[in-house]
């Protein structure tokens, strides 16, 4: 690990649940880098050759129904890892890993993960425990793209974000916006509009800021809620102490 890595890693939460002896030893192959805002880190079917665990930054997982279509599918940032489905065998990216604020991150090559995963059965059950969570949101997003108005859908995607970034407002474009809802930039723009009008937020050149989290809380649908909860579940059966 290298420049001020040796305690930046604590800032993520899944490494942070790691056992100390596997801990030790994947902090030996480390490296932290910053990470850009609308640069991919995987393009969609692209081999996966690193994994990520983001500090400050966050990612999210984007597919394309159609060469126009796309839409959000999963959101990662200091809780967990980008390209986690390499522990279930996967070789490519199955959706494209969009940088959507940009920050540091901590990133081990994939073989050595893979290898380190198969040493600590402990090590093994933890990651594993978030990938299904992983997986379970991108089951949950399908569900709230399908049913759950513009409005509520936006409120959830801004409650995820800032659930995973310490500062009070970021970048994103309208356009950006469409894409990961799945939708036209003038329902964005309204769904906005709605949001803003109960100075919830503040959306000014290109930014958006929170205003009032516990408002939007009200304004999201129950997918929030059941994302939030099923991260909680993950975390929880981590309570066994044994390593392997
Ligand atoms: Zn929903």
């Amino acid at each position: 690990m290298r420049e001020d890595s040796d305690k930046r890693w604590q800032e993520n939460r899944l490494l942070a649940s790691l056992p100390d002896r596997d801990l030790s030893r994947l902090l030996l192959q480390l490296e932290i880098l910053t990470l850009f805002a609308k640069e991919p880190v995987y393009e969609s079917g692209e081999e996966i050759y690193f994994i990520y665990f983001p500090l400050d930054c966050i990612v999210v997982l984007i597919s394309s129904v159609d060469t126009d279509a796309t839409v959000e599918v999963g959101l990662i940032g200091n809780e967990g890892m980008v390209g986690a489905t390499i522990l279930m065998g996967a070789k490519n990216s199955t959706s494209k890993a969009l940088i959507l604020t940009e920050g540091k991150a901590l990133r081990v090559p994939a073989a050595v993960l893979k290898k380190e995963a198969k040493r600590s059965s402990r090590m093994r059950e933890v990651l594993l425990n978030y990938t299904n969570a992983l997986l379970a949101q991108s089951a949950q997003l399908a569900a709230c793209h399908r049913y759950h108005t513009p409005k509520a859908r936006l409120a959830r995607l801004l409650l995820m974000i800032n659930d995973r970034i310490t500062v009070s407002d970021f970048r994103i474009t309208h356009d950006l916006l469409a894409d990961l809802l799945g939708t036209r930039r003038a329902t964005v723009t309204q769904a906005v509009n709605q949001l803003q009008d109960k100075e919830l937020i503040a959306s000014v050149r290109g930014r958006i800021r929170f205003l009032d989290r516990k408002g939007l809380e009200n304004e999201t649908c129950t997918c929030y809620a059941i994302i939030s909860q099923q991260y909680l579940t993950s975390t929880h059966s981590e309570a066994s102490p044994a390593n392997s």
